[in-house]
């Protein structure tokens, strides 16, 4: 009976701590914690995602079947029924949404694809799988580029589509949320199967092009000649194919989750992703529901040779061309998908402080798993008590970034992210606005960079230079070498200094009583795939700029403790504005400053 309370107790502890805080509509809308609860053999660890606060899990669910084929039927039979009893587990745990998994092109195992389909499922379909891969430009199915024995399918091929279909049906049917598809991908040559040729044609006319010859042949020919038209034209491929899924899920489930894996596998592949696999996650971002990007080498740490590794700044540019829609980030450190305790919390609260929900994996040796869970769940226990109000507060900034991202098609490098790299090393507070929300807050900025004087930002017609220089505003080309010197000197008085750790990075969010200065330590070393070694920053000055210099309360909110700071110093700067400075002695990883009047 004690023992039974207890589990109450705890029950209602962990409710208190991860649902009741989370106010948000959608069980996926920032702030949330995402998990793949598998990997390589490991799988099903529900479980510890739980544990650790996540409310979306992304399980295999059907996929292996649905890039293999289906196995013969009482497997298969044996295989749903297994899915949704683990469905049904994870969210008796708490889970409010879990997802499954299909792979958006693979068929692995091409000769032995369809042995175990049935007569009546075989008939729907007119044509053998071997005819619904991608092909090259003589119509040859092309080969895959992962190797293995993977061949890639066509996401225009309506057969394969029907297949998908199919696999979409049986997964919500047994329960599951929704899907994460991965690998939407189109081979770097480019598709040239009839299908795609078809949509290209439609792609042309809808851009206002008149095209005579139609044929096959010819439409081939127009793709080699358009070679830019093409890129851009199968940067839409997975859009289109994700919209068809989604609305098909909809139709079973009007509740249906769809995502992706939109890539980014390192900040730099921002453009050529979309160069090289159709990885266009603006226009990806409009068929989903929320947008997971799959980083392999920047875990925000420091180095062994003292250098430090963010992910922060991307996100502020892949926010900036996904809409409203949330972004999520899976991102590990030295390429292994084993991420140590406080470099997990680290990664939570860089994506967190960047408007970004974080993906963990919670795949761990069991021996390892105490130690983990110990360190990560009271420290998501702590951020979700402090995030909603940051969560529907407003972040400062002092500059304003164009982002053209419709650039990608003219070159492979983005060079803007160079510029919030720098930005963000000098925590210079920054927003960045894509050619969907310039106006908007070129309106409220007063100091705005690009990284060339010539783009037109829409809906304007006329340069960014011409239209600062019109509006009083000042203009940095931030394609100089050292355009942070001329920041520097317009900048007089910026919304933060840190001084005493370069390593310390600060975000401010504001509501109309209360400022929230989001600070994290990068000085975290990975040693091990469970060990890491936290070096705090110490004798931290802190100043920030405030408009209202009558303060009420300071308090520092850390995993660790939560402590008023009673010593400040208030320096006018003027009639109205006023820097506030306070001495923080120890920062070990992260920290909350909240102001009030
Ligand atoms: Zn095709």
């Amino acid at each position: 009976m004690r023992h039974i309370c207890l589990t109450v107790l705890l029950l209602i502890f962990f409710l208190c701590g991860f649902q009741v805080s989370c106010f948000s509509e959608e069980a996926w809308d920032f702030f949330s914690l995402h998990a793949f609860d598998h990997l390589d053999n490991l799988d099903k660890q529900a479980e510890p995602a739980y544990e650790c606060g996540v409310s979306v899990l992304y399980a295999t669910g059907v996929g292996v079947c649905g890039y293999m084929g289906i196995p013969p039927a009482e497997q298969w039979e044996n295989i749903k029924r297994d899915v949704q009893k683990y469905v049904q587990h994870a969210k008796s745990l708490g889970i409010p949404v879990v997802l499954g998994y299909l792979c958006s092109t693979s068929i692995v195992g091409l000769e032995t694809f369809d042995q175990n389909w049935q007569p009546e499922f075989k008939q729907q379909f007119s044509s053998p799988p071997n005819s619904w891969l991608q092909q090259n430009v003589k119509g040859e199915p092309l080969l895959s580029w992962y190797g293995g024995d993977y061949r890639p399918a066509c996401m225009n091929h309506p057969e394969w589509k029907k297949y998908q279909k199919y696999m979409v049906k049986t997964s919500l049917e047994i329960g599951l949320d929704g899907i994460f598809f991965d690998n939407p991908t189109v081979h770097q040559e480019g598709c040239y199967c009839p299908y795609c040729m078809e949509e290209f044609l439609h792609f042309l006319e809808t851009r206002g092009d008149k095209i005579k010859d139609t044929s096959l042949n010819a439409l081939r020919e127009l793709a080699l000649k358009k070679p830019v038209e093409f890129k851009k034209f199968r940067c839409t491929i997975a859009r289109n194919f994700l919209s068809e899924l989604r609305n098909y899920a909809r139709e079973i489930n009007p509740k249906a989750v769809i995502t992706t894996n939109n890539s980014l596998n390192s900040p730099e592949v921002l453009f050529s992703q979309c160069h090289r696999y159709a990885y266009n996650i603006k226009e990806m971002s409009k068929s989903q529901d929320f947008v997971v990007i799959e980083d392999m080498e920047s875990a925000p740490h420091r180095t062994s040779q003292g250098t430090t590794v963010e992910c922060g700044p991307v996100y502020d540019l892949v926010n900036s061309i996904i809409g409203s829609k949330p972004l999520v980030a899976v991102t590990i450190a030295d390429r292994d998908y084993h991420t140590p305790p406080n470099l997990t919390n680290l990664a939570i609260f860089e994506a967190f402080a960047r408007n970004t929900n974080y993906m963990l994996w919670p795949i761990w040796e069991e021996s390892q798993q105490g130690k983990m869970l110990q360190t990560i769940r009271p420290f998501m226990q702590w951020l979700k008590r402090n995030a909603p109000p940051i969560i529907t507060s407003k972040r400062r900034n002092d500059v304003l970034l164009y982002f053209p991202f419709e650039e990608w098609s003219k070159h492979e490098d983005c060079k803007e992210l160079n510029i919030v790299r720098k930005l963000n090393q000098l925590n210079i507070l920054y927003a960045v606005a894509s050619e969907d929300n310039f106006k908007g807050y070129f309106t409220e900025a007063n100091i705005i960079l690009a990284s060339e004087t010539g783009f037109i930002p829409p809906p304007y017609s006329t340069s960014i230079t011409e239209l600062c220089r019109r509006n009083n505003k000042i203009f940095i080309d931030a394609s100089r070498p050292n355009f942070e010197k001329e920041l520097k000197t317009c900048l007089l008085h910026p919304s933060i200094k840190i001084q005493g750790n370069e390593m310390v990075r600060g975000i401010i969010r504001e509501t109309s009583d209360t400022v929230f200065i989001l600070l994290y330590n990068l000085n975290i070393e990975r040693i091990s795939s469970y060990e890491d070694n936290i070096i705090p920053a110490r004798d931290i000055s802190i100043s920030v700029r405030i408009s209202n210099p009558s303060i009420g309360k300071i308090l520092l909110s850390t995993p660790e403790r939560e402590q008023d700071i009673a010593d400040y110093e208030i320096t006018k700067l003027g009639d109205t504005d006023a820097y506030l400075t306070f001495h923080i002695p120890e920062l070990p990883l992260a920290g909350i400053v909240i102001i009030k009047p």
